[in-house]
C-alpha cells in the first residue's frame, strides 16, 4: 500500500462507520477468510459491520468464526440493498471488477458510499477510491493481514482472526505449495500460528470432511478424464446428470481440477461442471509455468483470474463446450507443446 492509501485509510476509519465488506460470487476459502477476518478486526475497532456474499459458499468452510453472520444476498436481497444504500464504506475482497459480485453488483454500482477494494488478481478496475492490488500476493488473505499491519494495528490479530486469515492462505496456495507461496507468506503464516490459528485443525476442518458421495463424485470425475497428450493438457467433464446421482452440494468439486495437472507431463487442466440451473458450464482451468489460463479465460470464457489458476463460463451444452474447447488447444500449439 502506498503511504497516500494508508494515510487515507486511517482517516476513513478514524470514527465508528457503517460499513459492508464483500468477496465474489461464488465464494471461496480466501474470499470466506478474507471477509470473515477483516469483519471481525473493523468490529474490535467499534465499526457496525455487514458481510454480504452473493451467493452461497461451501460447506467445508461454515465451521469459521462468525460464519452464521454471513449475509447471503441472494437470499436476501431487499434487506442486503438496504445495507448497501446506508453503507458509509464497502470493502470489496478478492476481486477486482464489480461484475464478479454477480446479481448484486447493480446495487454496488449505485453506492455513495467510497469503495476499498483489496485484491490480488490481474487486471483491477477503477471503481475503488483505494485500491490495494498486488497480483504477486498468494492470496487477499495475506494482503489482509499487510493492511492491518499497514495501519499499525497487528496486535490486534486475535486468534479468530488469525484462523480465518490462516485458513484462506492455506487454500489459495493449494496448502504453500504454488509459486505465489513466498517466505513473507510463510512470515505471515508463522505468525498467524503465535497469534493462536491451530493449524492442523484448520487442515482437517477444511480437508477431512468429505462425504462418501463427494469421494464417488471424485471417482465419477476422475473416470471422465481426458488426456491430449501431444499438447500436455488433461480435461475432465461433470454432466448435471453425474452431479444429481451423487447428491452434489457446492463446493463438491473443489480441488478436481488439479488432479488433471498432477499427470506426470501436464500442463494445462481444465474442469468443465454443467450447471443447467443457470443454463451455463461452469469451467475452471490451472496451469504450471508460463502458460497464462487467465489469458485463455479472458479471451474465450468470459473469465480470468491468475497466471496459473482462473475460471469463467460457456453458454453452449456441455458437449459443445468440449469440442469447442478441443478445437481452440491447437492455437496454444506453441505454449504446450514440449
Ligand atoms: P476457481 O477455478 O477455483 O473457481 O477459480 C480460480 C480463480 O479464477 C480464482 O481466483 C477466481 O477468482 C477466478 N475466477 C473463477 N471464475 C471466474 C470468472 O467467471 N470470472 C473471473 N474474472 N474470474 C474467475
Ligand atoms: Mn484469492
Amino acid at each position: 500500500m502506498t503511504n497516500k492509501d494508508i494515510s487515507r485509510v486511517k482517516e476513513l476509519l478514524a470514527s465508528p462507520q457503517k460499513i459492508v465488506i464483500v468477496p465474489h460470487k461464488g465464494p471461496d476459502g480466501d474470499a470466506i477468510g478474507a471477509t470473515l477476518a477483516l469483519k471481525l478486526f473493523l468490529e474490535a475497532q467499534g465499526h457496525f459491520v455487514k458481510l454480504i456474499a452473493p451467493n452461497e459458499y461451501p460447506d467445508f468452510l461454515k465451521w469459521m468464526p462468525n460464519s452464521e453472520d454471513v449475509l447471503i444476498y441472494e437470499k436476501t436481497q431487499e434487506k442486503c440493498n438496504g445495507h448497501i444504500e446506508e453503507a458509509q464504506l464497502i470493502f470489496t475482497l478478492d476481486f477486482n471488477q464489480l461484475s464478479r459480485a454477480g446479481e448484486m453488483a447493480a446495487s454496488l454500482e449505485k453506492a455513495s458510499a467510497p469503495f476499498i477494494m483489496i485484491d490480488h488478481h490481474q487486471q483491477p478496475g477503477t471503481y475503488a477510491e483505494v485500491t490495494y492490488s498486488d497480483v504477486t500476493m498468494c492470496s487477499t488473505c495475506q494482503m489482509v493481514y499487510h493492511f492491518i499491519e499497514n495501519i499499525g494495528l497487528a496486535e490486534k490479530i486475535t486468534p479468530q482472526i488469525a484462523t480465518c486469515l490462516y485458513a484462506g492462505i492455506m487454500t489459495d496456495t493449494g496448502s504453500f505449495r504454488y509459486r505465489s507461496t513466498t517466505s513473507l507468506t510463510h512470515r505471515v503464516v508463522a505468525d498467524l500460528i503465535e497469534k493462536g490459528a491451530d493449524n492442523t485443525s484448520i487442515h482437517e476442518n477444511i480437508y477431512d470432511t468429505s462425504s462418501y458421495s463427494q469421494l464417488q463424485l471424485l471417482g465419477c470425475a476422475l473416470q471422465n478424464l481426458k488426456v491430449v497428450e501431444d499438447l500436455r493438457t488433461a480435461y475432465i467433464t461433470l454432466s448435471q446428470e453425474e452431479l444429481d446421482r451423487h447428491n452434489f452440494r457446492k463446493g463438491d468439486t473443489e480441488g478436481f481440477v488439479n488432479y488433471g495437472l498432477s499427470l506426470s507431463g501436464i500442463v494445462f487442466a481444465a474442469i468443465f461442471i454443467e450447471n443447467k440451473a443457470e443454463n451455463i458450464v461452469k469451467i475452471s482451468f490451472r496451469s504450471k509455468g508460463t502458460f497464462s489460463v487467465n489469458d485463455l479465460a479472458r479471451k474465450y470464457y468470459h473469465g480470468g483470474g491468475h497466471i496459473n489458476a482462473a475460471g469463467g463460463k460457456s453458454d453452449l451444452s456441455l458437449e459443445e463446450t468440449v469440442e469447442k474447447f478441443i478445437s481452440i488447444l491447437p492455437g496454444y500449439k506453441t505454449s504446450l507443446s514440449l
